[in-house]
C-alpha cells in the first residue's frame, strides 16, 4: 500500500495554510536530483532492448510521432484521434506512477510526486517547470501548475499543422492525468491552458481533482470517464489489500484467469493457439524445454474446452517406472496372471469424459507406445490381465521436451504414434526468448509468495531487477518461480528482494548493461569508471566473496526457520548434513 504522506506543499515558512488552488512561486519548489530515476534507464543493445525499470522502452523519431498523429487525425477524425492519444498518455502516466512509488518510496511527497515530471523529461518528451504545487494525499487535495518547455508533441504537431487556436499536447495531458490520478488514488484532471501550438512561448498545464473543474465533461470525453472511474476504484482497493509497495498492476496477476502472466509475443501466440484449439477434440502436443509451463497450458486448455466439467488427469511418464507404466495407464485386473489382489482402473479410465495429459511422452517404452496408439485410434483400452475391452472417451494432450522427430529417426519412438500426437503442436518458447514476460512474472510470483508466506516484501532492488531480466533461465519459469519463493523466505519482512536472496545456488549472473551517467552519456554500468554510489554498490555485491554470500544465506535460512536445521536445509534445497557441514565450515554457531 502506498505510504501515507504527510501534508506537503511548497508553502515554506509559517505562512498560513492555504486552500488547494493557491499558487506558490517557482523558487519554493526544489526539484530533486534525477539520478535515481536515470539509473533505472538501462540500455541492453545485445538484446535489442531498453528498459525503464521493469518496462521495455523504445526510442522513436519525433518526425514519426508527427506522421502518426497526422495519420490518426486524418484517418479517424480529430476528436477520436485526440481521445486515443490522450488515453495512451494516461496509461503511460499511470504505469510510471507505479514505478516511481518504488523508486522514491521513502522520500517526501514532493520528491515522490516530482518523479513524474522528471520522468517525462528523462523520456525526452518535455522539460517541466513547476510553477505551483500543493499535495495532501490523505485529504485528497491536489493542485499543480506547470510550464512545459519545448514539448516534443507540440513540435511534431506544429510541423504538420502550424499554429492554431487550441492546445495539442494531448499525450502529455493524458500522461499527467494518469500519473497524478495513480499517485493520488483519485481522479485528477489536467488541462492545457497555454500551448506553443497556439503561439505561446511555453505550454502550460493545470491539474486539480475532477470535481473542482466546472466543465470537466469536455475533457473527460477524451479519457472515457467510464473506464477512468473503474480504473481508479479497483486500483485503490487492490492497493489497499496488498502488502507494502506491491503495486496494483502486480495485483492484477491474481485475477488472471489463465493462471499465468505474460505480454510477450511468444506468450500471446501460445495463448492464442490454446484458445483456438480448446473447443475442438483435437489431440494437442506441447513442445518446449522443461519448466516452461506446459502443464499449466494443458490445464488451461482443458478448462477452456467443453470437457471442463470432466476430470483432468495428468501423468508424468518419466516419473513412472517402465514395468508399472501399462498398469498405471490402462489399469489392472486382479488374478493369478497379474498377481494383483484387487482390480483398479488406470489413468485412461479415470480421465473418462475429460482430458488426459501425458507429460514427457518421449520416455514411454515401445510397448506402452503401441498400447497408447491403440487407445487413441479405437477409443478403447484393456486392463492388464483382462480380456475385455472398455470404451473410454478421453481427449489426449501430450507434452515433450525432446525432439520427437529425431526420436522417430533414431527408432526410439513409433512414427505412427508421432503422427497421431502431432495433429496440433504448440511450441512454448523458453523464458530467455520472451524476456518481456520476466518483469511481469517477477511481480506476480512475488505477490503470490508474499501472501503464501505472510510476508510483506516491498519489491526488488534495482540490481536484482537487472540480474533477473538478464539471466538466461535454463530452468525457465519454474526456476524463476522457485527462486522468488526462496527469496521471499530469505528476505527480511518489510524489506526488498536483493541479489543475495535470489541467486543462492551459484547461478551465473551477468548484470552488465548500459545506463546513462551524470553527463548524459551511456556507459557500461559494470565498468570501473563510474563513481555513482549505488552502481559502486552493485559492483561490490558482484565481487563479494562467495564465503560472505554463503554466510549471509546460511544465517538467513537459520533465522527464517527459527534455528531448525532440517527446515533451514530444506529452504536452501540441500540435505541437513550438508547444511550442518556448511555452518561448521563457515564458523557459524547455533545455540
Ligand atoms: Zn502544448
Amino acid at each position: 500500500m502506498r505510504k501515507q504522506h504527510p501534508v506537503q506543499s511548497a508553502d515554506v515558512g509559517d505562512r498560513p495554510k492555504r486552500a488547494a488552488g493557491a499558487r506558490w512561486s517557482r523558487a519554493d519548489i526544489k526539484v530533486p536530483d534525477i539520478q535515481d530515476l536515470a539509473k533505472r534507464l538501462r540500455f541492453a543493445p545485445q538484446q535489442g532492448r531498453i528498459w525503464l525499470d521493469d518496462q521495455r522502452m523504445m526510442l522513436m523519431h519525433i518526425s514519426n510521432l508527427g506522421s502518426l498523429r497526422q495519420e490518426l487525425i486524418e484517418g479517424m477524425g480529430k476528436e477520436r484521434a485526440r481521445g486515443l492519444i490522450t488515453r495512451i498518455g494516461y496509461q503511460a502516466g499511470a504505469r510510471d506512477a507505479q514505478m516511481t512509488r518504488r523508486v522514491r518510496a521513502n522520500r517526501s511527497t514532493f520528491d515522490d510526486f516530482l518523479a513524474g515530471p522528471q520522468l517525462v523529461s528523462l523520456e525526452g518528451i518535455v522539460f517541466c517547470e513547476p510553477l505551483g504545487l500543493h499535495i495532501d494525499v490523505e485529504k485528497g487535495e491536489y493542485f499543480g501548475d506547470f510550464h512545459l518547455v519545448d514539448c516534443a508533441e507540440a513540435e511534431a504537431h506544429i510541423a504538420s499543422y502550424g499554429i492554431g487556436n487550441e492546445g495539442v499536447c494531448w499525450m502529455l495531458v493524458g500522461y499527467a492525468c494518469g500519473f497524478t490520478s495513480a499517485f493520488m488514488g483519485r481522479a485528477i484532471l489536467w488541462r492545457e491552458v497555454e500551448c506553443r501550438s497556439m503561439g505561446h512561448e511555453k505550454c502550460r498545464v493545470i491539474g486539480k481533482p475532477v470535481e473542482e473543474w466546472e466543465d470537466a465533461e469536455d475533457d473527460l470525453r477524451f479519457l472515457q470517464i467510464g473506464d477512468f472511474v473503474k480504473w481508479s476504484t479497483s486500483d485503490t482497493s487492490a492497493a489497499n489489500k496488498t502488502a507494502a509497495g506491491i503495486s496494483p498492476r502486480q495485483a492484477e496477476g491474481t485475477s488472471n484467469a489463465f493462471g499465468m502472466v505474460g505480454i510477450s509475443s511468444g506468450f500471446n501466440t501460445v495463448v492464442h493457439m490454446v484458445k483456438k484449439v480448446a473447443p475442438t477434440e483435437a489431440t494437442v502436443l506441447f513442445l518446449g524445454e522443461s519448466g516452461v509451463g506446459k502443464e499449466i497450458f494443458a490445464h488451461n486448455l482443458h478448462q477452456l474446452s467443453d470437457r471442463k466439467e470432466g476430470p483432468f488427469i495428468a501423468v508424468n511418464c518419466a516419473a513412472i517406472p517402465e514395468h508399472l507404466m501399462e498398469s498405471e495407464l490402462f489399469g489392472v485386473e486382479k488374478g493369478a496372471f497379474t498377481g494383483a489382489t484387487a482390480s483398479r482402473p488406470g489413468r485412461f479410465e479415470r480421465a473418462d469424459g475429460g482430458t488426459l495429459f501425458l507429460d514427457e511422452i518421449g520416455t514411454l517404452s515401445f510397448t506402452a507406445q503401441g498400447k497408447l496408439l491403440r487407445a487413441i485410434q479405437q477409443g478403447e483400452i484393456e486392463r492388464v490381465g483382462d480380456s475385455k475391452t472398455r470404451k473410454v472417451d478421453v481427449r489426449l494432450i501430450a507434452a515433450t521436451n525432446v525432439n520427437l522427430r529425431e526420436e522417430v529417426k533414431a527408432g526410439r519412438f513409433r512414427e505412427d504414434l508421432f503422427f497421431r500426437l502431432n495433429v496440433f503442436p504448440i511450441k512454448v518458447p523458453p523464458l530467455r526468448q520472451r524476456r518481456d514476460d520476466i518483469p511481469l512474472m517477477m511481480n506476480w510470483f512475488l505477490q503470490r509468495f508474499s501472501k503464501k508466506h505472510r510476508k510483506s516484501i516491498t519489491g526488488f532492488r534495482e540490481r536484482a531487477v537487472d540480474a533477473l531480466v538478464n539471466y538466461d533461465w535454463p530452468g525457465n519459469v519454474r526456476e524463476l518461480e522457485n527462486m522468488i519463493e526462496r527469496a521471499v523466505i530469505l528476505a527480511e519482512d518489510g524489506g526488498a528482494l536483493d541479489l543475495s536472496h535470489l541467486f543462492t545456488s551459484g547461478e551465473e549472473i551477468d548484470v552488465s548493461s548500459f545506463t546513462i551517467n551524470k553527463t548524459g552519456r551511456i556507459e557500461l554500468n559494470s565498468d570501473g569508471e563510474t563513481t555513482e554510489p549505488s552502481l559502486a554498490a552493485s559492483k561490490i555485491m558482484i565481487s563479494t566473496s562467495l564465503e560472505e554470500a554463503e554466510v549471509s544465506v546460511l544465517r538467513s535460512a537459520l533465522k527464517n526457520s527459527n534455528g531448525n536445521l532440517s527446515k533451514a536445509a530444506r529452504l536452501l534445497g540441500i540435505s541437513r548434513a550438508k547444511f550442518a557441514y556448511r555452518l561448521q565450515k563457515n564458523g557459524i554457531c547455533i545455540d
